[in-house]
């Protein structure tokens, strides 16, 4: 089963795909954290994308189309998929287009996360992100997290906030979603498999309509 996730920033996306990743066992391909982990390593990637990234545009369609292609040709993608965060552009979009039917596989399902613009701008600038095992959680549970962190048995987990989470870029990035991604929507909304998410609801919430939209495991 092959996902496409499209929304804007803060809408929830990596949330959902780790706990769909989980429950139908497919890859969570999501390019935003493939160039946060290229920046870590620094990679010439890494190095093309910090830029953008940390003033809140988009990485050049280019290198975002030859990472994604790279990725997708791996052996695990095989078991199936999940698009968290690609594409974002039209280019990209018809560029994925070509690659799926090249490979012979197409998108089950596509869901797009809509959520009021005022909430994304909170959830963003009070999210916070474990180090270790990519968990988001808003600002004011830091304190109150009883468990340890996942992939760190006896520790609990290290949060820290994402450059581009800082209140000064949040707006940036919202509105680069606006004017370059919110047209492709109308593309997808045409496409078998699409459908709206009213993502302004509990996790828990958002995860049970999914889950219902996609059948059993
Ligand atoms: P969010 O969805 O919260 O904005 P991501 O982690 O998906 O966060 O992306 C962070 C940043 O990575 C984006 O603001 C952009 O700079 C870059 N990026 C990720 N995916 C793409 C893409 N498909 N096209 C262009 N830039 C991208």
């Amino acid at each position: 089963m092959n996902i496409l996730f499209i929304g804007p920033p803060g809408s929830g996306k990596g949330t959902q795909s780790k706990r769909l990743q989980d429950r139908f066992g497919l890859v969570h391909l999501s390019t935003g954290d493939m160039f946060r982990e290229a920046i870590a390593r620094q990679t010439a990637v890494g190095m093309k994308a910090k830029g953008f990234m940390d003033r809140g545009e988009y990485v050049p369609d280019s290198v975002v189309i030859d990472l994604i292609r790279d990725r997708l040709s791996a052996p695990d993608c095989k078991k199936g998929f999940i698009l968290d965060g690609f594409p974002r552009t039209e280019p990209q979009a018809e560029a994925l287009d070509g690659l799926l039917s090249g490979m012979g596989l197409k998108l089950d399902a596509i869901f797009q996360f809509d959520v009021a613009k005022g909430v994304l701008v909170e959830r963003l600038s009070s999210r916070r992100v474990c180090r270790v095992c990519g968990q988001t959680v808003s600002q004011d549970q830091v304190a109150s997290l009883a468990s340890d962190c996942p992939k760190n048995p006896g520790s609990k987990c290290d949060f820290y906030q994402r450059s581009d989470d800082a209140p000064e870029v949040v707006g940036r990035r919202i509105e680069v979603y606006e004017t370059q991604t919110s047209p492709i929507v109308g593309f997808y909304s045409r496409k078998p498999g699409f459908l709206k998410v009213d993502a302004d609801q509990h996790p828990d919430s958002v995860y049970g309509l999914l889950e219902r939209a996609l059948g059993p495991a």
